[in-house]
């Protein structure tokens, strides 16, 4: 079965890259995807082997306890010793393993390899002196600082579980992850930076603690926000992570892990409800984010590499942290925003580290061209070889802006498909095997079997999107709520299959492209329309720089539907105009039937605090309704400033 792409235009590798890459070409794909899925044990454990363990495993995969799969089963090891301790031995200890840089733009920082392992071993030294073990919860909010990596990665050493909570959070987002992980301990820092404006971090951690019984101590990392005034109270249970630290052992010995010992819970970002606690285990999420760097991102000795994602998202854990440093490139690592001090910021630093592979949002790249194309041609960007994105699927307006602006034209896009629960990559272009088409995730990566399926399991063009098969990075479950793992992701087509809960079409060349959350897939009179689909069509027009279309309830129709349209900064034109051309648009390019009931023109939309639209929110304002959870809302001001617009 297959469908007409919903973009035809086709952008394969140069030869050049093709000639260099980690993998290169289709044939060799074809066959290493084949072999991934006809003998996942032989592929995954060769994989494996690549890697460092104390003991190896005495099976690759244990599926008699579906659809909690493990894997690697009786292998034991340390994630760190991959991060850290194997390019030490292996001659590394002095290249540049992070690249720091600060928000105020004189401040800067460079960890090698050698200097990192000392950092972590320190770091994970004073949490056992602090009482934390073997199992044990911590929860970590801090700003992007070299400690946020610092203290993921000592947790991973002494086999403590972390839980990252991302610095934007409020105050009871903190108390519901800690209550329901019943942290020991909280790490954070005694403030951060954003946009010039100091963030208290720790006061925000005194008020979200303030119930929690089970936390122990609270470990304050110093970033030098003493040059501020410095408001907050010091409890009892507070300790200065630079007082501590000169007191402890130099040394410590990585905790030997069982592949299946929990490694991380990690909550996801909100979009559709209340946030999950996703569990990650050791070996398979070890071994699968490995690969994955490897691959999609192509990389190689030399490369520095970026990631603007937070650590506080399953992507900086999996694309900062741990895949990146097990394969012992330099990356950078920035504290601050794209737009401060102004909004050229990110290619300044690109221009500056001669960044050679650069990762970022959907959400970014329609910022930047809101901003204009100006902020960008005054940078040198020629050090790029290969770009990504993550996070939402990215508009054909929006892919092709990247390609052409900041890719020269030259460089592979990887639209990277994938969530908190799949640890790592599910669908991705390979840059050196991959003709991309904008807006596409194009195929699944090795060792995933994903299908696009109907209610009903049959493999069809146009409907759900599936994993068939385990793969090692897949979540263990959500932590404390067996019933919620099994209802969310298990129960759709009878347990067989993982449900991501994505809408997929699956093309004539067999690529797949994501529609949207499945509840985003809007049927007006019969016809099934993927919010995303009519969003790529508004991001068309020249004034618009971003959309959001959601479904709401019609008398005859079924649903009919509405969209939320953001103007480009500095355009200057009449509502009535636009709505006109849009709706013609939307004739000329799905029919006459997707046209919405209403376009509202907004100033912003509610986003998460990773920047994703919560649709969900923008239903409940179409309907009138109390919102639901919105704990994970950045600016909350933007709803009510919708609400007025809609009523309007
Ligand atoms: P919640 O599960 O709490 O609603 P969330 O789904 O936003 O939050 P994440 O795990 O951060 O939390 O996001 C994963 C989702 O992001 C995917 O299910 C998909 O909808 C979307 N997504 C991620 N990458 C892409 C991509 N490249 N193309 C299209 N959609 C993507
Ligand atoms: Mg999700």
């Amino acid at each position: 079965m297959s469908a007409p792409s919903p973009d035809t235009r086709k952008f394969p590798p140069t030869p050049e890259f093709v000639a260099q890459a980690n993998l290169s070409g289709v044939e060799a794909y074809k066959a290493a995807h084949k072999r991934s899925l006809d003998d996942p044990e032989g592929f995954w454990g060769d994989i494996a082997s690549e890697l460092t363990w104390m003991k190896p495993w005495d099976k690759v995969l244990d599926d008699s306890k579906a659809p909690v799969y493990e894997w690697f089963v009786g292998g034991k090891t340390n994630v760190t010793v991959n991060c850290l301790d194997r390019h030490v031995a292996n001659g590394l200890a002095d290249q540049p393993a992070i690249l720091w840089e600060g928000e105020p733009a004189d401040e800067t920082r460079v960890l090698t390899y050698g200097q990192l392992l000392a950092e972590v071993e320190r770091f994970a030294n004073v949490l056992k002196a602090l009482g934390v073990g073997k199992g044990d919860g911590v929860s970590i909010y801090l700003p992007m600082i070299p400690e946020l990596a610092i203290s993921v990665l000592a947790c991973a050493r002494i086999g403590a579980v972390h839980s990252v909570i991302f610095a934007g959070f409020s105050a009871e987002s903190i108390k519901d992850r800690v209550m329901d992980q019943k942290s020991k301990l909280v790490i954070t820092a005694d403030g951060g930076w954003r946009r010039g404006k100091a963030l208290m971090l720790k006061d925000i951690v005194d008020e979200g603690v303030a119930d929690c019984s089970s936390i122990e101590k609270v470990l304050v990392v110093q970033r030098h926000l003493d040059k501020e005034p410095f408001p907050h109270t010091w409890n009892d249970r507070d300790v200065w992570y630079h007082e501590i630290a000169p007191t402890v052992p130099a040394e410590c010995a990585p905790e030997e892990m069982d592949a299946e010992d929990m490694l991380f819970l990690l909550y996801t970002s909100g979009s559709t409800g209340k946030p999950k606690g996703v569990m990650h285990t050791t070996g398979g999420y070890m071994v699968y984010t490995y690969l994955t760097s490897k691959l999609t991102f192509d990389l190689k000795p030399g490369d520095v590499y970026w990631c603007t994602a937070d650590v506080g998202w399953i992507t900086g854990h999996s694309y900062i942290v741990y895949g990146i440093l097990q394969n012992g490139v330099a990356q950078v690592m920035y504290e601050g925003a794209p737009n401060s001090p102004d909004e050229s910021r990110f290619w300044q630093i690109v221009e500056k580290y001669k960044v050679s592979i650069f990762y970022t949002a959907p959400t970014a790249i329609r910022a930047f061209m809101k901003w204009g194309d100006q902020h960008v041609v005054k940078h040198d960007l020629s050090s790029l070889r290969l770009l990504g994105t993550v996070g939402e699927p990215i508009n054909p307006e929006a892919w092709m802006w990247y390609h052409r602006l900041i890719g020269a034209e030259k460089c592979p896009i990887v639209d990277t498909w994938w969530q908190t629960e799949t640890g790592g990559h599910m669908l991705t272009p390979l840059p050196g095997v991959t003709a991309t088409k904008p807006g596409s995730a194009t195929t699944p990566f090795l060792g995933i079997d994903a299908a696009v399926l109907d209610e009903d399991g049959n493999e069809t063009d146009r409907g759900i999107l599936a994993i068939r098969k385990p793969w090692p990075a897949m979540l263990r479950g959500v932590w404390g709520d067996e019933q919620r793992f099994k209802d969310t992701y298990w129960c759709k087509w009878g347990g067989k299959y993982y449900f991501p809960g994505d809408g997929a079409i699956k093309d004539e060349d067999g690529y797949f492209w994501i529609t949207g959350r499945v509840d985003d897939v809007v049927n007006v009179s019969g016809h099934r329309i993927g919010t995303a689909e009519l969003e790529s069509v508004f991001v068309e027009h020249p004034a618009v720089a971003e959309s959001a279309v959601i479904g709401v309830p019609h008398e005859i129709k079924g649903q009919g539907l509405v969209a939320f349209v953001i103007i480009r900064t500095g355009v200057e034109g009449e509502e009535a105009v636009w709505r006109k051309e849009l709706t013609a648009m939307v004739d000329s390019k799905i029919g006459k039937f997707a046209r919405p009931e209403k376009i509202v023109f907004s100033a912003d939309l509610p986003k998460t605090r990773s920047g994703k639209i919560m649709r969900r929110l923008l239903r409940d304002i179409a309907e009138d309704r109390p919102l639901g959870n919105v704990t994970t809302l950045a600016d909350p001001s933007v709803v009510d400033n919708l609400k007025e617009k809609f009523k309007a």
